[in-house]
């Protein structure tokens, strides 16, 4: 639903933004939700990130939400891979979970090279796993093709990693995190923690000065923090590509005594898969056996595998890359 099609059978259209709405038998503040009241006297609920829904639905996915000053046993600012784990930990495990993110389409999203596992990374996604976490069973619902690195040198270097799908991987995990009991989103952007007793801390703000109070805050902030993608000889600010940096954590940070600093991130270029030739590069099939990151038997479901290729700079693409730059 959105307003334009809902016109001329709504007789109101609550839009999306922070405020209140008396709905007969509930008072929400909301600002990823879109309330229509309907002529027939029924509301038609739509959530940013969750779409056109039941009021049930639309109620579980603002939980708690409201106009700030609420209290958590956990907060984590954050839903990328990271914030995911902790947010989800923090929730099953009984405590009430607030996870703030930029953009409530973007949870669990990978950045570029959607790989989950890999040298050095594997091990981690299945103790994850054994600890009852999601990438691994997510990973394993979600691959394009899964292969064993290092099969020709000894188990101690050998590793698993998938390629996934990465917006049906961000689809599946969004699904666990809006499931999941005792875990709010939020959307605004954090931009200042609240100093508590003791070099401790209460609470987190957002940009539009709404507390949340917590004595237990998690950064997982990812390349977000005064971040910068650069392209060519030109930067410019981002979070990932295409998403907008945050601001204000990271000078925040500094006065109390956090040391904050920039670590770089290289990625290939991204080419359209029509204009590459195929048959001058090395083809990286999926491995026949597959293997598994999580411990539970029933993800263990095979897909149809999708090929990788292998290329390498020359000399002249070196040149080239120095001629344009
Ligand atoms: C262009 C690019 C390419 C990359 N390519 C790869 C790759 O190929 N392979 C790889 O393994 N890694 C790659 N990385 C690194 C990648 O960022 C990490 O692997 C991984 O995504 C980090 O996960 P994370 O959970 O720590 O953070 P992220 O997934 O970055 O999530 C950070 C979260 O914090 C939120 N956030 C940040 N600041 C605030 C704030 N102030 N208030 C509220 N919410 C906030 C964001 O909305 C987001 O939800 C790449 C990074 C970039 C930028």
């Amino acid at each position: 639903m959105d307003s334009q099609t809902l016109t001329s059978e709504a007789t109101t259209i609550f839009p999306g933004t922070a405020g209140r709405h008396y709905d007969g038998m509930f008072s929400l503040a909301y600002e990823n939700m879109t309330v229509a009241s309907l002529k027939d006297g029924r509301s038609h609920y739509r959530c940013v990130g969750l779409g056109t829904c039941t009021k049930d639905e639309a109620l579980h996915w603002n939980n708690h939400v409201a106009a700030g000053d609420e209290t958590y046993d956990v907060i984590v600012v954050g839903n990328g891979h990271a914030s995911c784990k902790v947010a989800l930990a923090s929730a099953c495990l009984g405590a009430k979970t607030l996870s703030l993110t930029l953009n409530i389409d973007r949870i669990a999203w990978q950045a570029c090279n959607p790989a989950v596992g890999g040298s050095a990374k594997c091990q981690l996604v299945l103790e994850v796993d054994a600890l009852g976490g999601e990438i691994g069973k997510t990973a394993d619902r979600c691959y394009l093709q899964k292969r064993v690195l290092n099969v020709s040198r000894g188990p101690a270097v050998r590793a698993l990693r998938a390629q996934t799908d990465k917006r049906e991987y961000a689809i599946e995990m969004k699904k666990i995190i809006k499931s999941t009991l005792n875990l709010s989103i939020r959307k605004p952007m954090l931009t200042d923690l609240l100093p508590g007793t003791n070099d401790g801390v209460k609470g987190v703000r957002n940009f539009f000065v709404m507390n949340f109070y917590s004595n237990f805050v998690v950064l997982t902030t990812g390349t977000f923090m005064n971040g910068k993608v650069w392209v060519g000889r030109t930067s410019m600010p981002a979070g990932r590509a295409g998403e907008s940096a945050s601001h204000g954590l990271t000078e925040n940070l500094q006065p109390p005594g956090f040391e904050t600093d920039w670590l770089k991130t290289g990625t290939p270029a991204c080419v359209s898969s029509r204009t590459v030739d195929y048959s001058l590069l090395e083809p990286q099939h999926g491995d026949e056996e597959v293997h598994w990151f999580s411990f539970d038997p029933t993800y263990h479901i095979e897909r149809q595998q999708l090929c990788c290729y292998f290329t390498r700079t020359t000399q002249v693409t070196h040149q080239l890359i120095k001629k344009l730059t």
